[in-house]
């Protein structure tokens, strides 16, 4: 679905992503995990063009990523992410429709599709609909920002951080909730953490990141019975 051919990522001549070779096969939950700056946001925005990679080749769906116009990787990509996350004088129904209003959905279109999203992400429309982001919880927050992420029907779900400033029990139901949908829908989802705990029990696979290079990726259960090395045994130790 998403292939990184040798890709480099330079900013100001400093190289952050080096030499980065990873295929993300459709329907898989790839979780990137890795230290402070090693490079886990710039490998998702580089998904979305958000940012351009300087040398290699990203492909989607088996063509180059620069073949796509910015509108189609909106609507066949989800993002969502941490803190940016709602436009906060919109209410959480405007939210959501972000991607199908650029789309050009018609009104009923859209109404019948905030209304499955909020179902699915266990949002109370009765009282959310209309309401804005400050008058919500971070969790509730973070549920409108997945909704809004899915409200086109991506292809690929990317994900960075979504639920690191949630507590443990907020954090959980949403875990479970990334689960459900995975598995419901097949979609492939990109996500980012630097919560081995969480990459453990949402990956298909986990790919381990240094400094801009990928140290291992494979699934939670060979990274526990065979983590390449002293880096990823840290790693797996630190938050367990
Ligand atoms: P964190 O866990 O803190 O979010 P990360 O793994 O997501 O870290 P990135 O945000 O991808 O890390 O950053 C990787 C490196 O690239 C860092 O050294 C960062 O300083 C650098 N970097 C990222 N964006 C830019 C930019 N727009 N201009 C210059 N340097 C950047
Ligand atoms: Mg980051």
């Amino acid at each position: 679905m998403i292939e990184f051919r040798n890709i480099t990522k330079t900013f100001n001549a400093v190289t952050v992503i080096e030499g980065l070779n990873l295929i993300v096969e459709r329907g898989e939950f790839c979780v990137l995990i890795g230290p402070s700056g090693s490079g886990k946001s710039t490998i998702l925005r580089m998904i979305n063009r958000l940012i351009e990679h300087s040398a290699g080749e990203i492909r989607f769906a088996g063509e180059p990523i620069r073949s796509f116009a910015p509108e189609v990787l909106r609507r066949r990509i989800g993002y969502a992410i941490q803190s940016v996350g709602l436009f906060p004088h919109w209410t959480v129904e405007a939210n959501i429709a972000t991607v199908p209003r650029l789309l050009g959905w018609d009104a009923a279109r859209i109404e019948a599709r905030i209304a499955e999203l909020m179902a699915l992400l266990g949002l109370d429309a009765a009282r959310f609909r209309t309401a804005y982001p400050h008058q919500l919880s971070g969790g509730q927050q973070q549920r409108v920002g997945v909704a809004r992420a899915l409200a086109a029907d991506p292809d690929v779900l990317l994900m960075d951080e979504p639920f690191g400033a949630l507590d443990p029990i907020t954090r959980d139901s949403l875990q479970a909730e990334m689960r459900r949908i995975h598995a419901e829908t097949g979609k492939t989802i990109v996500f980012v953490t630097h919560d081995m705990d969480e990459a453990l029990r949402l990956a298909s696979r986990v790919v381990i990141l240094d400094k801009g290079r990928i140290v291992q990726s494979a699934t939670p259960r060979e990274l526990l019975h065979a983590p390449a090395n002293d880096f990823v045994r840290e790693f797996l130790g630190k938050d367990d």
